[in-house]
């Protein structure tokens, strides 16, 4: 009996340009999982946090990594929860410094390995609405179904702004905010591995005009064009 492949959708783009919001909002809509992926890669930036390693410190990063207590659990609604030690990340790895740890952590390939493994394991069980940097270059090139989100830099920190006020966690003004945003998209797109950049295969959608209800709208119905 042939299998049907499962449907995967990739969502790619820089911080705060609404990926999260979208690509769960689409995961209804197809009636499959949602996956958060740099929730994964939080998950070790505050596992490096609590430990107080070196971010820089390459080769013990890339060890606890192989070592880390990462579990990916399906929610009754469709979601998933990014487990770490058994327990939910909740909002402190959302904090601007876990960011920048993340992000720094993040550049090491042994990092990479390991959280791309889990990402496709875990997606082609069901298929996935897939966010993150590397969704549709990296993790899923063959994907028919790629799309990269684009907003102003400044339309991306007022929405983290907001994220962030509305769970207490930010400690940060809206200047340094922008520049902890902006030095993270430049990092995340110049890193040599996996960097966050957008070719031919994907569909850009700029979120910065448009509502997110729009946004799904418009992807639903590319998705149904390509399908
Ligand atoms: O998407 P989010 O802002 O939660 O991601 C946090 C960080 O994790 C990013 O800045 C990036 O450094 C890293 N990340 C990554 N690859 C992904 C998802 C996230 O490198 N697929």
């Amino acid at each position: 009996m042939t299998r049907k492949r499962p449907l995967i959708i990739a969502i790619d783009g820089t911080s705060g340009v609404g990926k999260s919001t979208v690509a769960r909002r689409l995961a209804q809509e197809l009636e499959v999982p949602f996956l958060e992926t740099g929730a994964m890669y939080r998950a070790l930036g505050l596992k490096v946090a609590e430990l107080a390693l070196d971010p820089a410190d390459q080769e013990s990063v890339e060890r606890l990594a192989a070592e880390l207590d990462l579990e990916l659990r399906h929610r009754a609604d469709g979601g998933v929860d990014v487990l770490l030690d058994g327990m939910s990340l909740g909002e402190r790895a959302r904090r601007p410094r876990i960011s920048e740890v993340t992000s720094a952590i993040s550049t090491y390939p042994g990092v990479r390995r390991i959280m791309v493994q889990h990402q496709r394991s875990f997606a082609e069980e069901l298929g996935a609405v897939v966010e993150g940097r590397d969704i549709g270059t990296k993790v899923f090139p063959d994907t028919p179904f790629k799309f990269f989100l684009q907003a102003p830099l400044e339309t991306r920190v007022q929405r983290r702004l907001k994220q962030l006020e509305a769970s207490g966690e930010s400690d940060l003004s809206q200047e340094e905010l922008a520049r902890e945003v902006a030095e993270r998209d430049h990092r995340d797109s110049t890193r040599a591995e996996s960097p966050l950049t957008v070719n031919s295969s994907y569909r850009v959608v700029d979120t910065g005009s448009l509502s997110v209800e729009q946004v799904v709208q418009a992807i639903l119905s590319e998705i149904d064009q390509l399908s």
